[in-house]
């Protein structure tokens, strides 16, 4: 389980906007970016290369 004090100091690598806890995975809350980092073993992984894209609308 991720806390809070951790989903604050963490920051997308892409943008450095902040992220949230959504479901199992940490979300880049910046509407034109939202990556979502996988979490292994308890730990973010911020890596560009390891998060999924959003889907593109159109
Ligand atoms: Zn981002």
């Amino acid at each position: 389980m991720i806390d809070k004090e951790l989903l604050e100091i963490l920051a997308c690598p892409a943008c450095k906007a902040p992220v949230t806890l959504e479901g199992e995975r940490i979300a880049c809350t910046h509407s034109g970016c939202g990556l979502r980092y996988p979490i292994r073993e308890g730990i973010p992984v911020m890596l560009v290369e390891e998060a999924e894209r959003p889907k593109k609308n159109g």
